[in-house]
């Protein structure tokens, strides 16, 4: 288990790349990605990074980390140009026609959102929406953009550090919630953590010197539940892919700390046991193995197999009284939901075991309605809500019939009626869940099952939801109810009045 790794590559070459692509698909053919290399580095001939170093290293060590993630040639072709058009002679339509119009347009893409400069909150909003647009474009675009990124952060202290605190803290706000929300953990991890030590510098250092004391106190001990786990599992004839321990994320132990009194005591998944299984069986099997040797803490089991969060994470996480009494939390998953789980969307245009490479869904459909969103934010007031629906966490819930309704945390039935329709939340008139009659500002819980009565002859919303409703979406439509009615009512009392 490495506790960190932050530094760039000390020397990127062409034959790394080329190596790290064939040692992942021993038949794929390179020489595409040699050529746009060589297209590349003729390019920037003569350019320099900030670090001194010749300009060609920067996309080519982006260009080794979507390699890294087994992505397909054309991302890591388009990753190896996508400086090109923006800071060489070289144009779009050289590279349209020696790569062709896939790249081309992958570039254009890339270089379109590196154009918006990160500048308070109104950029940031310009921003948002950009990468929403991006995204419903082309998901790709997005995840060069972060390989671009990283590396950008990895050599952050050769920036007049005005300029890179800027670039971490978008990195923060921005682009590591993006991650997130695509499902890709890895990225998101390396992402926020690199960000976080240039915007943070304190606390960062504070949360880094508690992970090192920490480790190294429990580093035997983890190993030891780790070999007592696998013989167990062998015991139990439950084949497994690998068990080992995970460290948790400096940011997001710091964001973890923040809510519980800065106290690493209350903790309890600062060092986690993964086991990585070979399907999802054997993950219930596993859990029956660890429950039947340590008791589980309780409200603690968390089935995220059954119940996928809403960025397609998988497994299933349990906390339990281990061996000497001390709380230890384990992670199970099978090897696709692991995958998934380090790369999420960017796992769509991977290759299986085979070779053969798999099919990007024709529509990730919650990317375009995420995308849409981009186009109702505008206003402060707007984006705050909007920020709530992406980025906090989500709870599931279902319709009497069984369908899954995704929402943010503490949401109420009335939320849940407008995301079901608008008409149904304009007719509310009461909700029954898990049967029994609720009020309408009740926080839904995950697993909930909501039934909402209607009054077809109810005139509209009532505004007083305003106060307790939690998605953008009923907001948005109580707000246009009531400023409708409003206009309606005033043709009434003033007449001629043309609203
Ligand atoms: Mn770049």
């Amino acid at each position: 288990m490495s506790i960190f790794n932050t530094t760039p590559l000390s020397n990127p070459t062409i034959d790394l790349l080329l190596e790290t692509i064939r040692t992942r698909r021993p038949q794929a053919d390179t020489t595409m990605v040699k050529l746009a290399y060589e297209f590349a580095a003729a390019a920037h001939a003569g350019q320099m990074r900030k670090s001194g170093e010749p300009y060609i290293t920067h996309p080519l060590c982006a260009a080794i980390t979507l390699a890294e993630m087994n992505l397909d040639p054309t991302i890591i072709i388009a990753a190896l140009l996508h400086d090109v058009p923006e800071d060489t002679a070289i144009t779009i339509e050289e590279v349209r026609k020696n790569f062709g119009e896939e790249v081309a347009h992958l570039v254009t893409g890339v270089t379109k959102l590196g154009k918006i400069k990160y500048r308070g909150i109104e950029r940031y909003i310009e921003n948002l929406r950009k990468m929403f647009v991006a995204m419903a474009e082309d998901v790709r675009v997005i995840i060069i953009k972060f390989a671009d990124r990283l590396h950008n952060l990895q050599t952050l202290e050769h920036l007049p550090p005005k300029k890179g605190y800027r670039i971490a803290l978008e990195s923060l706000e921005i682009y590591a919630p993006i991650a997130n929300r695509l499902g890709m953990g890895e990225m998101k991890g390396q992402l926020e953590d690199l960000a976080f030590k240039a915007v943070f510098p304190k606390e960062f250092a504070w949360v880094r010197g508690i992970v090192e004391d920490r480790y190294a106190e429990r580093e035997a001990y983890i190993n030891e539940v780790k070999n007592e786990m696998e013989k167990e599992l062998t015991d139990a004839e439950i084949p497994f892919i690998s068990i080992h321990g995970r460290l948790k994320r400096l940011y997001s132990l710091y964001q973890k700390l923040l809510r519980h009194d800065n106290d690493i005591e209350k903790i309890h998944d600062l060092i986690a046991l993964r086991i990585v299984v070979n399907n999802i069986s054997d993950c219930y099997a596993a859990l029956g193995v660890i429950h039947k040797l340590w008791r589980p803490l309780p409200g603690r089991i968390k089935d995220y197999i059954a119940q996928p969060k809403p960025n397609g994470y998988q497994s299933i996480h349990t906390t339990v009284f281990c061996a000497q009494g001390h709380i230890v939390e384990f992670q199970v998953r099978t090897q696709e939901q692991h995958l998934n789980a380090e790369y999420g969307v960017a796992a769509h245009w991977t290759y299986d075991e085979a070779g053969v490479q798999k099919r990007p869904p024709r529509n990730l459909r919650w990317v375009q309605e995420l995308a849409s969103l981009g186009d109702t934010i505008e206003r402060l007031k707007d984006l705050d809500d909007l920020k709530i629906d992406i980025f906090q966490n989500r709870i599931f819930v279902f319709t009497p019939k069984g369908d899954v309704i995704d929402l943010p945390e503490n949401a109420t039935p009335v939320d849940f009626a407008y995301a079901v329709h608008t008409h149904i939340g304009n007719q509310y008139a009461g909700a029954r869940v898990n049967d029994a009659i609720v009020s309408p500002d009740l926080p839904l819980r995950s697993g909930d099952v909501i039934e909402i009565i209607v009054d077809k002859t109810k005139k509209g919303p009532n505004p007083d939801w305003m106060k307790f409703v939690k998605t953008s979406h009923a907001k948005q439509c109580i707000r246009q109810y009531t400023k409708h009615s409003l206009a309606d009512w005033l043709k009434m009392v003033v007449p001629g009045r043309k609203n």
